[in-house]
């Protein structure tokens, strides 16, 4: 028989390596930011359109690469990071397979541009799908530009399994906000579709996290600093009352490269010992430096997971660092490192005697304790009847045949007998006596179940009724999150939100649905932004869905909160009007009943 293996054609083999190289357009964008980092900027830019899918480009101010180079840099293997094997112990760039380019170019069209300094002119080449199309000189400044185009135009298939592009948007913040932390002294820009997302200009470690993820981190941070022969810790953790329902924000760094390590995580979240809630997660953004020669960078393909020789040690000292920390901050809540010198007490003020004069105490002549406190707004403290005795059938018209007889079955005729219907048991349960036992409703998931209806029907039907605020109310985001309110808006407004003005760190609320109490704005959103990002992993999820369970949950009355009788009654009236009574959004029971028969069994036994 004739020999049958032949070596794949270059563009065959650049194909097949691009499938573990880029996985989505996020995969482009790290590598591309990387490949400007190792170059030198100081300056880069990204910028995108349609979440990557239609353009991803970065600029940068790096040392460029002469006419050869531009060329070669594209070949499988073409690499100036590293010559011999043994450097692949002692790295200190961020590249080194020379993978990258070669795997992306497979995939795209791609137009690169590129001048070193001493060089009169650029060299400008478009590549598709591994073919050279052209090449030119061109003039231009010093650095790199490399645009990708079209990703994944000639494979239908992965186009076709990329998420949607708030997904793909938020894999491709993710890198960018990895890379951008490590490279606190670097200025980054982010245009989405011409907005600008990010603006970073270079700072310390403090400010760019700030710069990340809002003004309210600031407050947040606990310094951590170490410094022992084998390792220097620095970084921050959160304090742990702001610690995080979801794993979002914990970040490590090893010699300026983001890594994922459940191990030292443990370390981390060990020295945290006693100071969490149950199922919550610390927030921490810590950069450990460790000689070159200690690690191993090879074992992952994408390179977020790194092996250390001297893990055990690196595990004691991080927590031991931590611990420290922390122990410090208890003990002087307002230590900070950075802090400004202009906010400590000034000199003189410190001398001063201490004053004689006693304080003046002013009494409000009207108080009175006894008069009983009235509900002005809708707090959700207290239950306030959703929807007319007449009104629910209105609500939902399809159902409402089917919800009075839920009704009319369950209960014996309301209307009639004045004697008092429902108790509330340890301000948790209601109970409520029906035509064939007892019923007893969860207050909690009966609300919640009420409010999630009422939100769904709102967003989809596009009739939410909004109140519109005295007084707007500016609220501060992460540009991330700025983002990720902007690609929900529509959803927002449905529900009776309505926004004035965006900025890259801010917007602006001067509407907001009945339901909800000024106080609770940022608290809502907030968890909403939580939610929605819990929910990535899963591609079927719905955004209406998501925020109506998220604001069903988070307005939901709570266990403990008193209710009059009259809000009992409202809250099961209410509840049996839902066209789906009996579970929670979150499928947990919200009421279980008890017929005459089981409880006479209770007595018979
Ligand atoms: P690697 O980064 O692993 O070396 P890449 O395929 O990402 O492989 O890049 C190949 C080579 O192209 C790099 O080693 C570098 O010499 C050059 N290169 C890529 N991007 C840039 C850039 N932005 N500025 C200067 N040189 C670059
Ligand atoms: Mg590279």
């Amino acid at each position: 028989m004739s020999d049958i293996i032949q070596l794949l054609p270059d563009h065959v083999a650049n194909q097949i390596a691009a499938g573990e190289v880029v996985q989505r357009p996020a995969s482009v964008v790290k590598e591309l930011l990387e490949n400007a980092i190792d170059a030198g900027a100081t300056n880069i830019k990204l910028l995108l359109k349609d979440a990557g899918k239609t353009l991803i480009q970065v600029i940068d101010d790096g040392k460029g690469m002469s006419t050869t180079d531009a060329r070669m840099c594209f070949e499988r293997h073409a690499t100036s990071k590293i010559q011999k094997a043994e450097d692949l112990f002692n790295l200190c760039t961020k590249g080194f397979r020379g993978e990258a380019l070669a795997s992306i170019a497979a995939i795209a069209h791609i137009e690169l541009k590129t001048k070193q300094e001493s060089e009169e002119l650029g060299t400008c080449i478009k590549i598709e799908g591994s073919k050279v199309i052209s090449q030119d000189f061109i003039s231009t400044g010093k650095g790199t530009s490399i645009a990708v185009k079209n990703l994944f135009y000639n494979i239908p298939a992965r186009r076709n399994f990329l998420k949607s592009d708030t997904v793909e948007t938020r894999h491709i913040i993710d890198e960018f906000q990895r890379v951008a932390l490590a490279h606190p002294s670097i200025a980054f820009l982010l245009h989405h579709n011409d907005n600008e997302v990010y603006h970073l200009k270079n700072s310390n470690l403090r400010k760019r996290i700030v710069a990340v993820f809002g003004t309210k981190m600031n407050e947040k941070l606990v310094p951590i600093d170490e410094q022992t022969d084998i390792l220097t810790i620095e970084g921050f953790v959160a304090k742990p009352e702001f610690s995080k329902r979801k794993r979002g924000e914990q970040f490590f760094f090893v010699n300026d490269r983001f890594i994922k390590s459940s191990y030292l995580n443990h370390a981390v979240v060990n020295a945290f010992d006693g100071l969490l809630e149950q199922g919550s997660h610390p927030s921490y953004f810590l950069y450990l430096t460790v000689p070159a020669t200690t690690i191993d960078i090879n074992i992952h393909p994408t390179k977020t997971e790194i092996k250390f020789d001297n893990e055990k040690a690196l595990y004691a000292m991080l927590r031991a660092t931590v611990k420290h920390s922390l122990g410090q901050y208890n003990v002087a809540p307002v230590l900070d490192f950075n802090r400004d010198a202009n906010l400590d007490t000034p000199y003189h003020f410190n001398s001063k005697s201490v004053s004689t004069k006693s304080p003046k105490i002013s009494v409000d002549p009207n108080f009175n304790p006894f008069k009983e406190e009235v509900n002005t707004t809708s707090s959700s403290s207290t239950y306030k009847p959703q929807k007319q005795a007449e009104s629910w059938e209105a609500l939902y018209t399809s159902v409402a045949v089917e919800t009075q007889q839920n009704q009319e079955e369950l209960f014996d005729n309301q209307q009639e007998v004045k004697t008092q219907q429902t108790f509330q048991i340890q301000r948790k349960y209601l109970l409520s006596s029906i035509k064939s036992g007892v019923v007893l409703i969860n207050q909690s998931l009966a609300h919640q179940r009420i409010l999630y209806e009422d939100f769904l029907e709102s967003i989809t039907v596009k009739e939410a009724n909004s109140q519109q605020l005295l007084f707007p109310v500016k609220i501060s985001f992460s540009s991330k999150e700025i983002e990720m309110i902007y690609t929900i808006k529509t959803e927002l407004e449905n529900a009776g939100f309505s926004f004035d003005e965006f900025t890259k760190d801010s917007v602006t609320i001067k509407g907001i649905p009945v339901s909800v109490t000024e106080s609770k704005i940022t608290i809502i959103l907030e968890e909403l932004l939580n939610d929605i990002d819990l929910e990535v992993p899963d591609a079927s999820f719905s955004h209406f869905d998501v925020m109506a369970k998220s604001f069903a949950k988070t307005l939901s009355i709570k266990t403990g909160t008193q209710l009059s009788e009259k809000e009992q009654e409202g809250l099961v009236n209410d509840l049996f009007s839902c066209k789906d009574p009996s579970t929670s959004p979150f499928g947990k029971p919200t009421f279980k009943t008890l017929t005459l028969n089981e409880i006479d069994n209770l007595f018979n036994s």
